[in-house]
């Protein structure tokens, strides 16, 4: 028999550990709403944290850019497809995170999976955070050189790894704000540390671009690391799909340091540049992030932030009390409600679609095995009556959910349970 036909098998093994994908088509509508298979829900799964995908102004510039641009860029940025708008957008976003300079990518996941392979290489070392992007982790991978894992902001083990490597060449990659847990990283620890042993830092902070630190300029901003204290040790990395609504990343850093990556990142080198009616869509984002009506926007998902993690914090519901449910300690938008097992997390995202509520149940291999979650991600686009819906979606749910008894750690797939309301 061919290995071919084992394929079938495994996506039936995929299946039955409940581990099998399925993909919807949706239509967005107004206020975080999307039409799905003929339904409105209430969208709890859009990393659009500022709500800009559907914004008018960005749509605007793109329909300005498209009589001067067209529509495709044609070329690698290193032939012909570096337009005005790009290299604009360069050096708008090197002024945006306080950084020397600049490199605007078609996509995060290409961006890290191919500067890490620019940076180091065999014989180096490199020490990666073990809750880590994919991107980084196969960026690490592509470099060949040691990869050393250190437990979840484990400072203490990186520490201690740095100093017994024999390496001379050290890069430390880290998520900044971390995708699946939503708790950010202690960007002047790992600085510190990273001054100690002559390493190299590079933060993906594709989750705190327009959201954190002072007017949305990210965490480097937020811990003081720009403008003219900006470290020579330091890549920013952040992606321009999520907060700023469109698609894309970047690569900020000392000037030095980004033209090498401008000269051997493959990804960047053999792959066609993103279209200028993009970058032109960003550039327009980028002015809302960075003004007032930016700073109106975090203000109001700061609240609704607040909100929910009261509406599921101790004492605030007693079917929440009595569940295995448990609230991950995030302070940003991303607020990961942890079920456990694989198939429990399922039966509460199915529970909560029957209400009209759209909120991803993130297994394993994305999280570690038994903490499958909720991972409900909040947007400026979202209301109060909408946390409020939801609050009283997830404790109707939570009612009819067996109560973990004292001591019982989060239910596995052997405690699965159906929703009542099937
Ligand atoms: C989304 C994401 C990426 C990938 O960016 P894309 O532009 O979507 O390819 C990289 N890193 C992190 C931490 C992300 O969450």
């Amino acid at each position: 028999m061919s290995w071919l036909n084992e394929f079938e098998e495994r996506l039936d093994r995929l299946d039955q550990g409940a581990l099998l994908r399925r993909r919807r088509v949706v239509q967005p509508l107004a206020g975080a709403r999307l039409q799905v298979d003929g339904c409105e829900l209430l969208a709890f799964c859009s990393n659009d944290y500022l709500g800009l995908a559907q914004d008018p102004v960005l749509a605007d510039a793109v329909r300005a850019a498209l009589p001067v641009f067209g529509v495709g860029s044609g070329a690698s940025p290193m032939v012909s497809g570096h337009s005005a708008a790009n290299a604009d957008l360069e050096a708008e976003l090197a002024d945006a995170v306080g950084l020397p300079r600049a490199l605007y990518f078609y996509a995060g996941f290409a961006t890290n999976a191919s500067i890490v392979p620019a940076l180091v290489t065999e014989g180096d070392a490199l020490f990666s955070d073990a809750l880590n992007h994919a991107c980084l982790i196969d960026g690490a991978r592509l470099s060949r050189a040691r990869i050393q894992r250190y437990g979840h902001g484990r400072l203490d083990e990186l520490a201690s790894l740095l100093a017994a490597s024999p390496a001379r060449r050290k890069l430390v990659i880290s998520d900044a704000v971390f995708s699946m847990d939503g708790d950010v990283v202690d960007v002047a620890g790992l600085h510190a540390l990273c001054e100690r042993h002559d390493a190299l830092l590079l933060l993906d902070d594709a989750h705190g671009f327009g959201v954190l630190g002072p007017q949305g300029r990210g965490v480097l901003a937020a811990a003081g690391l720009t403008g003219s204290a900006a470290s020579p040790r330091v890549l920013y990395m952040a992606t321009l799909g999520k907060a700023l609504g469109v698609s894309g990343a970047f690569v900020a850093g000392p000037a030095t340091l980004v033209e090498w990556l401008l000269q051997t990142t493959r990804s960047y080198t053999y792959a066609t540049a993103a279209p200028a009616l993009l970058a032109e869509a960003i550039r327009a984002g980028l002015r809302l992030v960075l003004g007032p009506d930016g700073e109106r926007r975090r203000r109001h998902l700061q609240g609704l932030i607040t909100q929910l993690r009261r509406g599921l914090g101790p004492g605030a519901h007693a079917a929440l009390t009595r569940s295995a449910w448990r609230l991950m300690p995030s302070e940003t938008a991303i607020q990961p409600l942890v079920i456990g097992g694989n198939q429990a997390a399922l039966s509460v995202m199915a529970a909560l679609r029957e209400r009209g509520l759209w909120v991803p149940a993130i297994r394993p291999p994305t999280v570690p095995a038994g903490t499958a979650r909720l991972r409900m991600a909040l947007s400026a686009a979202h209301t109060r009556e909408d946390v409020d819906r939801l609050l009283q979606a997830l404790y109707d749910i939570a009612s009819t959910v067996p109560a973990a008894s004292d001591g019982e750690a989060a239910p596995t797939d052997a405690a699965e349970f159906r929703p009542a309301a099937t």
